[in-house]
C-alpha cells in the first residue's frame, strides 16, 4: 500500500469565504497517480474548516449567512475577550476540519453536483491543507 502526503497552501482574501478546492486536488490526485484507495484532507488550522457540497453562487451565499446566524462574528463569546474571532473557532468545531474522499481510477468519486469547499473562517491568512493518500 502507497501512503503519501502532500500539502496545498491557499490564500484567503475575505474574513469568511469558500472556495471551491477541487480542481486543486483533482490536479494533485491525477499528477501523483492516485489510483484507488482513500484521500484525506485534512485543514491544519482552528478557524477554517472543510466540507462537501454544491458550489452554487446562491448556496454560497446561504452558506456564509447561516454560519454567521448561528456563530454570530463579533458575539458575546468568552474567546472574544482574547481574541475577536470566536465565530471562527465555533464553526470549525461544528463544520469539521477535515473530510475523507475515494479514490477510484484516478478519480475522486464525487456526485455530479458535489465540490470540495474550503471554507475560510477567520480570513484573510494563509492556509494549509494536508493532503493524505492511502491506496495503490
Ligand atoms: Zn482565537
Amino acid at each position: 500500500m502507497k501512503i503519501e502526503i502532500k500539502e496545498l497552501e491557499l490564500r484567503t482574501s475575505d474574513r469568511i469565504e469558500i472556495i471551491d478546492i477541487t480542481d486543486k486536488i483533482e490536479t494533485i490526485v491525477k499528477e501523483n497517480y492516485y489510483n484507488n484507495g482513500i484521500l484525506i484532507l485534512y485543514v491544519e488550522h482552528t478557524t477554517s474548516a472543510i466540507t462537501i457540497n454544491e458550489f452554487e453562487p446562491n448556496l454560497v451565499n446561504d452558506l456564509k449567512k447561516i454560519i454567521i446566524d448561528i456563530f454570530k462574528p463579533g458575539g458575546k463569546w468568552l474567546h472574544n475577550e482574547i481574541d475577536d474571532n470566536a465565530h471562527a473557532h465555533l464553526a470549525s468545531s461544528f463544520i469539521g476540519n477535515s473530510r475523507t474522499l475515494l479514490i477510484s481510477s484516478n478519480r475522486i468519486v464525487l456526485g455530479t453536483w458535489q465540490r470540495i469547499l474550503f471554507i475560510e473562517l477567520d480570513g484573510p491568512r494563509k492556509r494549509m491543507i494536508k493532503i493524505v493518500y492511502l491506496g495503490e
